[in-house]
């Protein structure tokens, strides 16, 4: 019974994605109660398969533009289509996910007085000027383009969480999570880690937009997710935002490269037209999160790409759609 009422009950909306199945399960091994809330958009229930007959995991089909009225004592703001392919296919959608989400999420947060976290993105420093980002630079959005919807969806949803935390006192943390990769990526989202290998695997062509100079950093999903619960754990006193990222940054075409290595075969790499606002430099500065929460990536780009190969070499071989 002590035990019932000191665990923490955990709402982890958007949880059946790729960063929130992965959050569910580490929540769930630390020994919370966990509810993940999601409409199954971009998410699956085949990400969260292996935790649905678990006792301390719940899995409710929900639509974060509605209110949820439950008991929770921390949330963890996940619920957006994240890859510009699933954010530009309902762009109004996508931006009142960010913001309706945001808006309810925060007010669940304020009636229970949980502790709530929200994930923002690398994307709201846009086409960046300064390099690597920290988070004191204001960005370079287009507020007019494709990505806008996104973009200013979490933009608009970080002044909501800095609104209710100055207007309602609420204990809010914000991180900025750049490209994060990893096993359970949704194949055909169009990120640039999961085409690669997937076409590597598949003997289909590297399609390089552009000439393949942009530059990105990748960080493991089990590095984010750490970093995630740390912020979460982090003193009241830290709001952020902050940045959560590897810095290990690397141009598109490197990356191609090390994966044709990996995967073997003679792939051949296409060009394909840059899409409009691509951000051309990418890579966080994260001085912040190794100083506030003694935060920093462990894992490898070269192990980590082992492990995301390996998840997608068994989606083929078993024949699933990708
Ligand atoms: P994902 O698309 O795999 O996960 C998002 C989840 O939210 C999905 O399960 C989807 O079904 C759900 N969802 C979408 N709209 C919803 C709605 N209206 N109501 C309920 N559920 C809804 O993406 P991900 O990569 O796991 O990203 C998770 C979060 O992290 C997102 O908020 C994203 O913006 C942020 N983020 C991700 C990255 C990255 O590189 N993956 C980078 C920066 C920020
Ligand atoms: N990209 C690419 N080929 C692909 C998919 C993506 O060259 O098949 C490029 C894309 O133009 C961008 C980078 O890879 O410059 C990262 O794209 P992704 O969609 O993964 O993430 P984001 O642009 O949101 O950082």
């Amino acid at each position: 019974m002590a035990n019932m009422l000191s665990r923490k009950r955990v709402l982890v909306t958007g949880g059946a994605g790729f960063i929130g199945s992965h959050l569910c399960a580490r929540l769930l091994a630390e020994g919370n109660q966990v509810l993940c809330v999601d409409n199954y958009f971009t998410g699956s229930r085949d990400n969260i398969a292996t935790l649905l007959q678990h006792p301390r995991f719940e899995a409710l089909r929900h639509d974060v533009t509605f209110p949820l009225f439950v008991e929770v004592d921390e949330i963890y703001n996940l619920a957006c289509p994240a890859s510009p392919v699933h954010y530009q296919f309902d762009p109004v959608q996508t931006t009142k996910t960010s913001v309706h989400g945001a808006i309810n999420a925060l007010g669940l947060a304020r009636r229970t007085r949980a502790k709530i976290l929200q994930a923002s993105t690398s994307e709201v420093y846009g086409d960046p000027e300064i390099h690597p980002q920290p988070e004191t630079y204001r960005g370079n959005v287009n507020p007019l383009g494709p990505r806008a919807c996104y973009d200013e969806g979490k933009r608009c949803a970080e002044t909501l969480f800095f609104d209710y935390h100055r207007q309602h006192a609420l204990r809010i943390k914000v991180a900025r999570i750049f490209n994060t990769y990893g096993p359970r990526m949704h194949p055909n989202d169009g990120r640039v880690v999961s085409n690669f290998i997937v076409q590597a695997l598949s003997g289909d062509v590297i399609t390089i937009y552009g000439d393949g100079s942009q530059t990105r950093a990748f960080c493991y999903v089990d590095d984010l997710v750490d970093g995630l619960m740390r912020l979460m754990a982090s003193d009241d006193s830290v709001t952020g935002p902050i940045n959560l990222g590897n810095p290990h940054e690397m141009t598109v075409l490197e990356l191609a490269e090390q994966v044709i290595a990996m995967v073997g075969g003679k792939a051949r790499i296409e060009r394909r037209p840059l899409p409009q606002d691509d951000p051309t430099r990418r890579c966080p500065d994260i001085t912040l999160a190794r100083k506030t929460l003694g935060w920093e990536p462990r894992v490898p780009l070269a192990q980590g790409l082992e492990k995301t190969v390996a998840y997608f070499r068994h989606l083929l071989d078993e024949g699933l759609p990708v």
